[in-house]
């Protein structure tokens, strides 16, 4: 019999605890026997004190096992059920097009996913642009059209880790968000209660990543990586640029429409095909759906020219609500904003850096983001035709297109772009890609 308070003393006094005490804590989490207090004061002691990745392990695996945990066996899929998680960023779409690309090369992608954080987007936010799409469908629709399209992407359920609900709601008001121990446990508690084989998890780095520097980024990402395995699911991170916005848009409307173009092949981003590619390569590696990486990308690149990446896209949107033409006639579904127009830079030159989280925040100033959980969204805002890094801002190239509600909306919008990308100076490119961190490298 433990006490709540004793776990508390245990690791505040930067003791270990064991798996039982961790599984003892959160179940009261789950059960509503320990205080918000309690989980604050223990959240603050693993803030001060880390955890070893044992007790890391022991917290995702108590935290995953306090509600549903989905097995996908009755489904008989037919094929590795694999997932991707990404730490969040602007203009990270990557997630429309890789669930239905891994599903048409044979894997099976039921994708929980999460609105936006912050100054960081969210898949949920994008897909609910869409009309009809319903991001709460039963565990049985949600298991259907998995079979059927090879993907589904919703929100989360209450019953999926509520006890991480809890503890995540203590931490945001308590400053214990920022803790890699915390996050791990966290993030992974979610995923692994969705019944995956297989996981990649994409930390991104630079300006619009949310944690604040790359050696952050990869301790995380190490984390992630040690733990998950160590909960049993197989897990390997990549780590992805973030210093400048990854698609063409960022908003909501606007990056589901630029999600279908890639999927189609009308346009393609080429930062944002690289970090779609080598997530998927590193999915169907884990899934054995693919020798190596060379030929993962081949298959990949066969279903985006196909046209079978786009029809499995086609059949999650459909069999989750949405139209069923809504691949060929998108147009005439998404909501446009009043005003479209381009914003210039006062001079021209070469863009050299961009305050990435300050152009993800401007989108949520148009309203396309949520500045409290209350907050509705406007899909229709945002930006389209985004400048990229060491390309020429001139007369003749924009900055970005804005797509925003009034004139007034418009101008604030393009002050905060002005302000956010720098023209002029020092360029130094970035990779798209720094590094893979697979089990064996840590
Ligand atoms: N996202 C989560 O789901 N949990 C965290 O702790 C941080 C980011």
């Amino acid at each position: 019999m433990y006490l709540p308070q004793e776990i508390i003393r245990k690791k505040r006094d930067g003791e270990v605890l064991t798996a039982d005490e961790i599984n003892f804590f959160i179940q009261g989490v789950a059960n509503n026997s320990v205080s918000e207090g309690q989980i604050a004061a223990f959240a603050m002691t693993i803030f001060f004190n880390e955890m070893t990745m044992p007790e890391r392990i022991a917290l995702t695996c108590a935290m995953r096992d306090s509600g549903m945990v989905i097995d996908w066996s009755h489904k008989n899929f037919g094929g590795p059920i694999v997932d991707k998680h990404s730490t969040g960023g602007v203009g990270d779409v990557t997630s429309l097009m890789l669930g239905p690309m891994v599903a048409a090369c044979g894997g099976f992608v039921p994708m929980i996913s999460g609105r936006g954080l912050g100054h960081t987007g969210g898949t949920l936010d994008k897909l609910e642009s869409i009309p009809g799409y319903n991001i709460t469908p039963t565990n049985e629709v949600f298991g259907d059209v998995t079979k059927d399209a090879g993907v589904a992407i919703i929100g989360q359920t209450g019953d999926l880790a509520p006890a991480d609900k809890r503890v995540y709601a203590t931490r945001d008001i308590t400053a214990t968000v920022d803790n890699i121990s915390l996050i791990t446990a966290s993030i992974l508690s979610k995923k692994l209660a969705a019944g995956l084989e297989s996981l990649v998890m994409d930390v991104k780095v630079g300006s619009g990543a949310f944690m604040p520097t790359y050696e952050a980024s990869e301790e995380l990402a190490k984390s992630i990586v040690a733990v998950a395995n160590g909960a049993g699911t197989k897990t390997t991170a990549i780590l992805t640029d973030m210093n400048q916005v990854l698609a063409s848009s960022a908003g909501n409307a606007v990056e589901v429409r630029e999600a279908v173009r890639f999927l189609t092949g009308e346009y393609r981003n080429p930062r944002l095909l690289e970090v779609t590619m080598a997530s998927c390569a590193e999915m169907l590696v884990l899934g054995k759906l693919a020798d190596n990486t060379e030929d993962a990308r081949a298959k990949l690149m066969q279903v985006l020219d196909n046209g079978k990446a786009a029809e499995c896209f086609g059949k999650m949107v459909a069999g989750l609500g949405g139209p069923a033409d809504f691949v060929e006639n998108y147009d005439n579904y998404l909501g446009k904003a009043d005003i479209i127009k381009p914003v210039y830079a006062d001079e021209s030159g070469v863009v050299s850096a961009m305050d990435t989280r300050a152009i993800g925040m401007a989108v949520v100033g148009m309203g396309g983001g949520r500045r409290v959980a209350t907050d509705t969204i406007d899909y229709a805002v945002g930006f389209d035709h985004f400048i990229r890094l060491g390309e020429q801002a001139s007369s003749d190239k924009p900055l970005a297109v804005i797509h925003a509600r009034n004139e007034a909306q418009w101008q604030e919008a393009a002050d905060a772009l002005k302000q956010a990308i720098t023209v002029g100076g020092e360029y130094t490119p970035t990779p798209e890609i720094y590094r893979q961190i697979r089990p064996e490298d840590i």
